[in-house]
Order: C-alpha cells, then structure tokens, then sequence
C-alpha cells in the first residue's frame, strides 16, 4: 500500500509517523507528479487558505481533484475544509464531497478541546467497540452533509464532525496527534477497497 500525504503546509509528519508505524509506504506529495502510482491521499490539518493558495500556485488543484475521483481522499480539520463545497469564505476548494463547513466553529475562547466519540463505522477495522478520543484544534464543524455524503461521527449537540462520501473521508479532528490508529486503518481499509 502506497499512501500519498500533501506535504504544503501543516502537520503532514504526523501522518506520515502514523502511516510507517502501520508499515505503509508512505510518501510526501508537493507535485503532481506525485500522486502517481498512490493509492490514496491524506490532507493534513493546517491553514485550509494557505493550503488551498499553495495547491494553486502549485498547479495541483486540477490533479487533486481527479485522483480523489478516483481514489480514496481523507482530510483531517483543515484538509477536510479543503475537500468540502463551501466554508462561506471565498478561498481555493477541491469542493470534491457534498458538505458545508463552519470554520473555526468552536470560536476563539475555546481553540482547543479533547472528547470521547461513538463511531460505529470503525467497527469495520476493530470489533470492539471503544470510545475514539478526538483532538479539536481551532476545529471546524461540517455544518451540513448532503447528497451522496453522510455522517460517521456527532458530538452530544447532534453537530457532525466527521462524514464520508464513498472513498472520501473527512474528519473535523486530528486523528495523527494521538496512538489511537482505528482512523488510519479505516482509511486504509477504504483505499485498498479503491485501489485498482
Ligand atoms: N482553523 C484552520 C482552518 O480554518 C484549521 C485548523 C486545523 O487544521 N487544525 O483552516
């Protein structure tokens, strides 16, 4: 298995620490050129308005954009706002899954935060059923999931903070920053399912 991780801007290391403990090939994507031969790609959490500008200058919207046509795509908080239709801001989208995001949801007081989620889907990768640690920063919400796109995770307020839509995967926390590896798995698990 072979895993591309954008490496513009952000915290794609962490990623990449994560995908090698798994025993992925794991590799750092800044050009077209190299998302040849993966078989999905990881968006990392950052700043979705420097990513987004850097993947313009780049010329790598339009390459983004077909390769998750095709093949399984996750973006974690800021790469989740990456992937989405609409933040309500104007700012560079791949605009690949059905959801609205609120950006920086959680407002400025509260930047940070740490909860204890339910979410079934996991079940594909361990049965047991355990809580998934999340770890919010300066977190987005998806606001609203629509179309071919559904839920996968809410907080106790009903507000969905992560969805999936076929091979495309977003999560509004950061699943790299703790040992807890079930999210990395799942995707895995979807790119294998993709890849041809
Ligand atoms: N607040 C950032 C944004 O709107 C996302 C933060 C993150 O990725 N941790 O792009």
């Amino acid at each position: 298995m072979r895993i591309g991780v954008l490496a513009l801007q952000g915290d794609f290391a962490e990623h990449i620490d994560v995908l090698r403990r798994l025993g992925v090939d794991a590799i750092e994507v800044r050009l077209p050129q190299h998302l040849e031969n993966l078989d999905g790609l990881i968006i990392p959490g950052g700043e979705s308005t420097t990513i987004g500008k850097m993947a313009r200058d780049f010329d790598l919207m339009t390459p983004l954009q077909q390769f998750g046509r095709e093949h399984a795509l996750w973006g974690t908080c800021a790469g989740a706002i990456f992937l989405s239709k609409d933040a309500h801001r104007p700012q560079p989208l791949l605009g690949l899954m059905d959801i609205v995001v609120e950006r920086n949801a959680f407002g400025r007081q509260v930047n940070s935060f740490e909860v204890d989620l339910s979410i079934p889907a996991l079940r594909v990768v361990e049965p047991e059923a355990r809580p998934y640690h999340a770890v919010f920063i300066r977190a987005p919400l998806i606001e609203k999931v629509y179309g071919e796109a559904h839920s996968l995770a809410a907080l106790d307020n009903g507000r969905v903070v992560a969805a999936q839509q076929g091979h495309l995967l977003a999560t509004s926390f950061h699943p790299e920053l703790t040992d807890d590896d079930r999210f990395h798995r799942y995707f895995l698990h979807l790119a294998a399912q993709h890849s041809s």
